[in-house]
């Protein structure tokens, strides 16, 4: 079924709020206002955007839906912004749910039975489905039909439902866990990696005109540097800048605005935060530099260990403060600089010298 744009536009508004209201509710409204809506407003990740681009340029042409589309990377790089992204290029609408809420193959059951043809389902955090509504998947992407259990026990039929064809987006910070017969059924598989400054520093000026800020170059560039490669991250500290401007009486966002209000935020200059300051002081601290289990570290700094693997770690590893062993996380010697500290002699020479061993991954790393 295609939309009309008026009919299209009311879907995405409606979904931009469902997925908004994830975030903190003083976030919500301004993460829609500045979500880019076509691919050519996207700014950085060129390489999926190109591939993406060109995936659904043809399934237009040719009038079939595309081939499902699993999105993989840590939060706020922009997975959500694209799965709705794919639903407008393809003017469809789009239906948004994610893993957890889909605990029960019957709760997967009443949103494919309720597809229409062409619709785009979004799944997000699809590792975190359960085992039986996974199963079900399988068979809707590749035949486009369920099978719907009536009764229980060994007097239970299985009726299957024929469904029209529709595209699944599933949306992942952890491919690895995956099952691969899930992952087999997505043809086309971007991996989103951090962005550059550079790219930063456009979503930011365009974030900037949105909210009608006036910026200098120094100021966006300050914040750009800061934001930890993640365009939500870069959003989030503008709106900081802006308050602290606004508060000191100032009309726009400078460096030296930049720098005061990101410091009172604990952010520091290379764009750590709280979390992962404490990552890396239990590691050097409490654990000699380690190697460390992340359970461990996790308990160390309060957390959910899926939080410190999939929120700090892969930045921390990225940018060369941490390194992932086969007997656990351990601190390299910049990781000691930047805290201020010594590092103990063995440390040194052991994670120092050594490069990380996801080099040969890009420091990505999804198990
Ligand atoms: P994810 O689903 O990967 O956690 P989102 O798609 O929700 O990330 O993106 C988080 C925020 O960052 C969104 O509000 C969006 O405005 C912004 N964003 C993400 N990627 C880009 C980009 N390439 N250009 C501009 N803004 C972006």
């Amino acid at each position: 079924m295609t939309v009309d744009e008026q009919g299209w536009d009311q879907s995405y508004e409606a979904t931009a709020r469902i997925v908004d209201a994830r975030s903190d509710p003083d976030d919500r409204q301004v993460e829609a206002a500045l979500r880019p809506r076509r691919l050519d407003d996207f700014p950085g990740q060129t390489r999926v955007r190109d591939q993406l681009g060109l995936v659904l340029r043809a399934a237009k042409g040719r009038g079939t839906p595309p081939d499902h589309v699993l999105l993989s990377g840590p939060p706020g790089l922009g997975k959500t912004t694209l799965a709705m992204i794919v639903a407008s290029e393809l003017e469809q609408p789009i239906r948004i749910t994610s893993g957890p809420a889909i605990q029960h193959a019957g709760d997967l059951a009443s949103v494919l039975s309720s597809l229409a043809e062409g619709e785009v389902l979004f799944l997000d955090e699809i590792h975190r489905m359960s085992r039986a509504a996974e199963e079900m998947l399988y068979l809707a992407m590749e035949d486009f039909r369920v099978d719907v259990i009536i009764g229980k026990g060994p007097g239970a039929t299985a009726i299957p439902l024929e469904l029209p064809p529709f595209t699944v987006v599933g949306a992942t910070t952890r491919a690895g866990l995956l099952p691969a017969p899930l992952r087999d059924r997505f043809g086309f598989t971007g991996h989103l990696d951090f962005y550059d400054p550079s790219d930063l520093v456009t979503i930011l000026h365009r974030s900037a005109r949105l909210l009608g800020l006036d910026a200098d170059e120094d100021g966006i560039v300050e914040i750009s540097v800061r934001s930890r490669g993640t365009p939500r991250i870069a959003n989030r500290l503008l709106r900081r800048v802006r308050d602290w401007a606004q508060v000191h009486g100032e009309d726009r966002v400078t460096q030296a605005a930049a720098r005061q209000a990101l410091e009172l935020f604990d952010v520091d200059e290379r764009g750590l935060d709280r979390l992962d300051r404490a990552v890396l002081d239990a590691l050097c601290r409490r654990f000699g530099g380690g190697p460390v289990g992340l359970s461990t570290l996790a308990v160390a700094v309060g957390e959910e260990p899926d939080t410190v693997e999939t929120v700090a770690e892969p930045f921390l590893v990225r940018e060369g403060f941490m390194v992932r062993t086969p007997r656990g996380r351990a601190a390299s010697a910049l990781a000691w600089q930047h805290l201020g500290l010594t590092a103990p002699l063995d440390a040194q020479g052991l994670w120092g010298a050594t490069l990380p061993l996801e080099e040969g991954t890009n420091g990505r790393f999804e198990t």
